[in-house]
């Protein structure tokens, strides 16, 4: 089954391009969202996440939440963690805080129903990939995750000391960890890293690359967004579905194939240029039926 959704708002006040006036002034204008743009699973921030906040609902939205998306939605949702996380710093209070951001995030999500906390590795600044992978195996263990909530490590474009732009640095955080953890491919950020998903056979190549260091089980969501810049380019730059340097054929390779077949695909693609996320679900939509009538 085709799940496909977009990262979308919670608050009234920042209304995307795919939102004419929604009905509630809480946490459910998200499920609200999903089903304008003809989505059944999707991403949220809890909180604005350039800020250390925490997260911004209170029972009875959470309780709203879960009635909403069990009704209209299929699921799942996947809460995004905050950029300020670092989770392979060397410094003691950016840990600190990133560990206790996390743990709001986690305990949102059970309150949510949420299945997913996606999270970015983040940079070693100067502790070296090894350090930087410890730091973020040992930080992830300081977490207590509710029953029912994964934390996933996305995939970098891996600019500076960023990591995560190689799956052996996923695996090794997954492999060190205590923690049972899960991956997220963003399309974007593996092509920026170097891995080829222009092509049939470039999609095949990555995924096959994949599961020998990671291991598609892993694997429970993808950030499907084409590309501004070129492989290898280190540069992250989200772009709509085929109209990017990854392209038409790739995208249409990543949504097709048969592995990928029940994986949830989150769009972060432009709002701000008028093309809509709607307009992404439905390529995505066009390409699965196509390939279903050939
Ligand atoms: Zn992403």
């Amino acid at each position: 089954m085709l799940r496909i959704g977009a990262h979308v708002s919670i608050s009234r006040s920042k209304t995307g391009s795919d939102s004419s006036s929604p009905p509630y002034d809480d946490i459910r204008n998200a499920v609200h969202r999903q089903v304008e743009i003809d989505g059944n699973c999707g991403q949220i921030f809890t909180h604005s996440p350039q800020v250390w906040q925490d997260p911004s609902f209170d029972d009875e939205e959470a309780e709203l939440f879960r009635r909403e998306t069990e009704e209209n939605l299929d699921g799942p949702w996947v809460i995004h963690s905050s950029y300020l996380v670092n989770l392979c710093t060397p410094k003691d209070d950016l840990r600190e805080k990133s560990v206790d951001s996390m743990q709001k995030e986690v305990d949102a999500a059970e309150k949510l129903g949420v299945e997913y906390v996606n999270v970015h590795l983040g940079a070693h600044t100067g502790a070296g990939v090894d350090g930087g992978l410890e730091n973020a195996a040992s930080a992830l263990d300081e977490l207590e995750i509710p029953e029912g909530v994964t934390v996933l490590l996305e995939s970098d474009a891996g600019a500076g000391t960023k990591l995560g732009g190689d799956f052996e640095h996923l695996a090794r955080v997954l492999d060190m960890s205590e923690q049972d953890l899960d991956v997220c491919i963003d399309t974007a950020h593996a092509f920026a890293a170097g891995y080829d998903l222009s092509s049939t056979v470039g999609v095949e190549n990555t995924l096959r690359e994949f599961d020998d260091v990671v291991g598609l089980e892993h694997l429970q969501c993808i950030h499907l967004n084409d590309s501004k810049h070129e492989c290898g380019t280190n540069k992250d730059e989200h772009a709509h579905v085929g109209e990017g340097h990854i392209g038409e054929e790739g995208m249409r390779a990543l949504v097709t194939h048969p592995d990928l077949e029940d994986v949830p695909f989150v769009l972060e693609t432009p709002t701000e240029d008028g093309k809509s996320f709607a307009w992404n679900v439905e390529r995505v939509k066009e390409f699965r039926e196509e390939q279903a009538t050939v």
